[in-house]
């Protein structure tokens, strides 16, 4: 197996720039996720690596070697799309052999690797079928016993699961995460669901317009994000954004949206923060740390808002409650005892402990340390 670098790689169609001089480097054996919303340039550099793309500027290593010039089939990767790309014409088995032929591999060969992957993949009693005879997430994983039965260095998957129903989405997700724990393999995988993508990498690449906004671990995602995109994007339902003003005064730190402060502990004050005292920025909090006050105890004093319900989404274990406060929509989960109807008044609680200050203009988190 083997690890992939990209090296300052840009992409160029016409004038357009889609992918803006990115490194980073995917470790062997790792599962990394490129995410991002549509046409942030994630399939582009994929396929760049794939070698289905030029690259415009730049450098792909593969296992140490550079790549630019090496043809796709000698690139030792295998790809996975999300329309399966199966010949319909063949049987199961022969989907799965079919690379292996034309590469010559001897029938015993490829008679040993397809049976391994189908046993791999459970689909070792439709191998006398035809495509057509299949459900959609049987042929889905055909297509990545097709990828398997090359062993190769680098699997790329390009939103494999999108064709496939929420359920079965959920349950190949697992799957492919098991694949990749007995493969050991080096996976790159591209979605544009920010769930996938938590519940599936070892890290994630978040893309927003051709750049990696921030490389890391879902949980870092999650708890540090550097800036207003990554901290909107990962999170479900995502992260509440309200402007406020800074202030500092007699020593102490708050934030101020109309008439409510909220109090900052000192710990939560950085450096950076301190040159926009005064000034105005947006306080990202995400709805699991608004707590209906009545409910908490130990609350810090000045860190209650009132607001008013406006709908209640009760999901069970939890209820997503969405809030005016004066103009301002927040969106809070509270526990499934919440009963306020639509209209009524209710005090919350910001955990202000969790909260981020993003800088107006740049969008930077200013309150990592
Ligand atoms: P994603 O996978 O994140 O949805 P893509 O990498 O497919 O995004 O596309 C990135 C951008 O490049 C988009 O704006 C898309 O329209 C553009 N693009 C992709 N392929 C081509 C092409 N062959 N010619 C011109 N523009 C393209």
């Amino acid at each position: 197996m083997a690890n992939v670098v990209l090296e300052n790689i840009s992409k160029k169609y016409g004038d357009t720039l889609v992918v803006d001089n990115q490194s980073l480097e995917i470790k062997d054996k790792e599962f990394l996720i490129l995410v991002g919303p549509s046409g942030c340039g994630k399939s582009t550099t994929l396929r760049m690596i794939a070698g289905l793309e030029e690259i415009s500027e730049g450098n792909i290593y593969i296992d140490g070697r550079i790549v630019n010039d090496v043809q796709p089939k000698d690139r030792d990767i295998a790809m996975v799309f999300q329309n399966y790309a199966l010949y319909p014409h063949m049987k199961i088995y022969d989907n799965l052999a079919f690379a292996l032929k034309l590469r010559k591999y001897s029938k015993a060969e490829i008679d040993e690797r397809v049976k391994v992957a189908a046993k791999m993949l459970s689909i070792e009693e439709y191998l006398n079928r035809k495509p057509a005879q299949l459900s959609g997430g049987q042929r889905q994983r055909v297509a990545l016993g097709r990828a398997i039965v090359r062993e190769p260095k680098v699997f790329l998957m390009d939103e494999p699961l999108s064709n496939l129903d929420a359920k079965l989405r959920v349950q190949m997700r697992t799957e492919i995460k098991m694949l990749h724990e007995r493969l050991k393999a080096t996976m790159i995988y591209v979605t544009h669901d920010q769930t996938e993508a938590m519940t599936m990498g070892d890290r994630l690449a978040v893309m927003k317009d051709g750049i990696f906004q921030q490389v890391d671990t879902p949980l870092e995602l999650y708890n540090r994000p550097v800036n207003k995109f990554v901290a909107g994007f990962i999170g479900s339902p995502h992260m509440n954004f309200v402007e406020s003003l800074l202030v500092f005064d007699q020593g102490e730190w708050s934030l101020n949206i109309d008439e409510f402060k909220l109090v900052l502990d000192q710990d939560k004050v950085t450096e950076k923060m301190k040159s926009f005292s005064n000034k105005r920025v947006i306080m990202g909090i995400r709805p699991e740390d608004i707590h209906e006050s009545r409910r908490v105890q130990n609350q810090s004093l000045g860190n209650r808002v009132m607001a008013r319900v406006e709908v209640t989404e009760p999901m069970g274990s939890e209820t997503f409650v969405s809030l005016r406060v004066n103009d301002k929509k927040v969106l809070a989960k509270l526990t499934s005892e919440f009963n306020a109807a639509h209209g009524e008044p209710c005090e919350l609680s910001f955990d202000m402990s969790k909260c981020h200050i993003f800088d107006l203009e740049t969008e930077e988190n200013i309150s990592l340390r």
